[in-house]
């Protein structure tokens, strides 16, 4: 039996066991199983992986994906550049870190991409906020954060508060991120604060949110011609990815995320 599984806190309404279970029985994959391990430390880390010898593989979620960095054995640059880990693979019994929110994230953004896209505002400063400005550097896509709490102090100063979001702004940057929870159920009725009358049918509107599957944030850029994604097809994405990684006969770091 080879087994995966998810640790976070809390997890009861985390998506990946459910989408991993229904994968293995899809695929007529036997002897596979994806469990959830909700622990309320990061203490308890180390305790899991001596309780489980079947282990090979472990997703991480809220509020780990950073507290998870000193367990590991061998961190991918990606993890150690932005500080966010979301993947761990076990080999020969170390554990070696990767994130697979990147690749998600790119690859769901890359069919909406228009060469006008030059300019991104990120709402939200959390752990989803590192793995998209690891995405928009990448791209050379210039962007901003937008943040109630640290506006100015971000690790890379270019962090500005929903005020500051005028007319004359969002008509340079039209393409705009939600990697905050603001309208995640069951708060479907909030949405992040912007001039909504300025957007057009040039932005893009990207929710990390997948549930609802249409967030008040996209109504309201699909009212203005803008064209609107939300987070499903990144979530999918990510955990393929993390499949793909636990299933390599070895565990290259190089070229990883
Ligand atoms: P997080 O670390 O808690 O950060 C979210 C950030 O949003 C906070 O740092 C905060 O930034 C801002 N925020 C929080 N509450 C807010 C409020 N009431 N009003 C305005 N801004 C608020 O969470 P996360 O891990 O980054 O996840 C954020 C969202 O992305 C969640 O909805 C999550 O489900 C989604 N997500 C989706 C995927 C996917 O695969 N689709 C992957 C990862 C995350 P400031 O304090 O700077 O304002």
């Amino acid at each position: 039996m080879r087994q995966f599984g998810l640790i976070g806190y809390p997890l009861s309404h985390s998506f990946s066991q459910g989408y991993f279970t229904e994968k293995f029985l899809h695929e007529n994959e036997k002897g596979l199983q994806y469990t959830n391990f909700p622990i309320a430390s990061i203490n308890d880390f180390d305790d899991i992986w001596l309780k489980q010898a079947n282990l090979q593989g472990l997703n991480v979620t809220i509020p780990y994906k950073k507290l998870v960095i000193p367990f590991l054995h061998h961190a991918s640059s990606v993890v150690k550049k932005i500080n966010a880990c979301n993947c761990i693979r076990k080999y020969n019994n170390e554990l070696y870190g990767y994130n697979t929110d990147v690749i998600g994230f790119e690859k769901s953004l890359a069919p909406f991409l228009q060469p006008h896209h030059t300019h991104a505002l990120i709402l939200g400063t959390g752990g989803a906020a590192v793995a998209v400005e690891w995405v928009l550097q990448k791209l050379n896509i210039n962007y901003l954060l937008v943040s109630r709490t640290n506006a100015d102090s971000s690790e890379s100063g270019n962090a500005i508060s929903y005020d500051a979001l005028t007319t004359e702004l969002l008509s340079q940057y039209t393409l705009i991120i939600n990697t905050s929870p603001v309208g995640m159920y069951p708060d479907v009725d909030e949405l992040p604060s912007l001039p909504y009358a300025a957007i057009t049918a040039q932005h893009h509107l990207y929710d990390l949110i997948y549930n609802p599957a249409e967030t008040l944030f996209m109504k309201k850029g699909l009212a203005q011609g803008a064209t609107v994604q939300n987070g499903l097809n990144m979530l999918h994405i990510q955990a393929e990815e993390s499949w793909r990684i636990w299933n390599t006969s070895t565990p290259p770091l190089e070229n990883e995320n």
